[in-house]
This record gives C-alpha cells, structure tokens and sequence, in this order.
C-alpha cells in the first residue's frame, strides 16, 4: 500500500546537478529507488524515515541514477523538424521516401518508388500536407500496431494473462506504456521504425503485463520471448534521428 503526498517532490544537489525525486512512503523496511524510462525519480521510503536522511541516502546513489537517467535520455523520441515541402524525406517502417507534391484530381498519398506521393486538388501549404501526412501516419499505425500486437501476443498467449487493449497517440517521451488497467498506448511517431522494432516496443510493454518493473525477472521473460531484443533496441534509436 502507497500513499503519495503530492507536496512531496524534493530535490538534492549532487555535484553541478540537481536531481528531482518523487517521495513516496510507504509500509516497508528499506528505502527504494527506481529511475523510470520518462525520466521520473520515484524513491520509497519507511514510512518512519526523516528526509535528511532519505536525501543522503539519494546522494549516496546519485551517480548511479544520473548515469539511469542518461541512459534514457537516449531512447526517448527524437522527430525531426520538417518542413513539408517537396524533396524532404520521411519515414514509414524503417525506410526513407522523399515527398512528391503535385497538383491531382484527387487528394491521394502514395508510397511508390521511394516516393510519397501525394496529390492535391489545391496546392498545398506545408501546413496541410503535415496534417494529411499525420493523419495518413495515423491510420497506418492502427493498422500495423494492431497486427504486431497480435504477433507478438502469441508468444504471452500460455502466460494465463488478459491481452491489453491498444491505443494509439503522440507521446514525448516514450514508445510505448502500459497502464494498469491493461492498455498499451503505443507513440504513433513508431510507425516510422522498421516493424522489428515496432515488435520490440510492443514485446516490451506485454512483458510488463507479468512484470510492471524492470526487474532482473522481466529481463529473463523479456529475453525468452525476443532474445535478440538488445540488437533490436539499438536498431530503433539509430534509424529514428
Ligand atoms: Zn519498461
């Protein structure tokens, strides 16, 4: 049982840095401290403990959370500044196509040749060819998204667990996230990574259906089900910059 005090978020000072921390307390022994994909500081704590001694606790492990947080830091989302004109190229599944814009007697996006193509009956501002992109990203994402999750579902089938609904929307900083109730949300910006990673990201999250840490023994299932995954996730940050 948790109970968190929303006054509760501290800071200590480590060397030029300062790091944030969420502090919980709870019914426990020792003092727990976990560093999260989107960059949150969670520390739990006796419930009897006294923050001078938390925060040198913190201290104590500084170095080892700034090197959890940089490590993330890597992994979240970059999405390149683009300008939506002719020429540019853009991602879909892992490959690169340039943008063709042209003038049609109907609107149309089309993947040919290493081409997006895409007709208008005006001529298009950036701005709308940005939004028919997205919107066409979009629909392919629930298209893709919900077939590789039922790949790889079938690797959790045995595992005796329910299959988690799937929702598609812009994220910051993560991939992917699975809620408690048992929805992956899954970033749309993914669907410009080759499918394997795709997998990967989806692998992931239905690991965290038995396991919701980053424990050693999500590790262990996360390794049985995709064990090239490490391969795969360094795949997924040098194709997405
Ligand atoms: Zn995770």
């Amino acid at each position: 049982m948790e109970v968190l005090n929303p006054n509760e978020r501290c800071s200590v000072v480590y060397g030029q840095k300062t790091i944030d921390f969420n502090l919980l307390y709870s019914e426990r022994k020792t003092m727990e401290i976990a560093v999260h994909p989107d960059g949150t500081v969670v520390v739990k704590a006796p419930v009897q403990s006294d923050v001078e001694t938390i925060k040198k606790k913190i201290k104590k492990r500084a170095r080892w959370i700034l090197r959890q947080l940089n490590y993330f830091k890597q992994f979240t989302p970059k999405t390149p500044d683009r300008c939506y004109v002719n020429g540019e190229t853009h991602l879909y599944l892992g490959k690169q196509y340039r943008l063709k814009i042209a003038k049609g007697s109907v609107n149309s996006i089309k993947l040919t040749r290493g081409l997006f193509y895409i007709t208008c009956r005006n001529t298009p501002t950036p701005e709308m060819t940005k939004k028919r992109l997205n919107q066409w990203y979009l629909e392919k994402a629930r298209l893709q998204f919900a077939e590789s999750t039922n790949r790889c579902w079938q690797k959790f089938n045995s595992l005796d667990i329910d299959k988690p609904g799937l929702s598609i929307k812009r994220m910051q900083k993560r991939w992917g996230s699975l809620s408690k109730i048992g929805t992956l949300t899954l970033n749309t910006d993914l669907i410009r990574a080759p499918k394997e990673c795709i997998d990967y990201v989806v692998t992931h999250e239905l690991c965290h259906l038995k396991y919701p840490n980053h424990s050693p023994e999500f590790y262990k299932l996360l390794d049985s089900v995709l064990p090239e995954w490490e391969k795969i996730k360094h795949k997924l940050e040098l194709s997405m910059v």
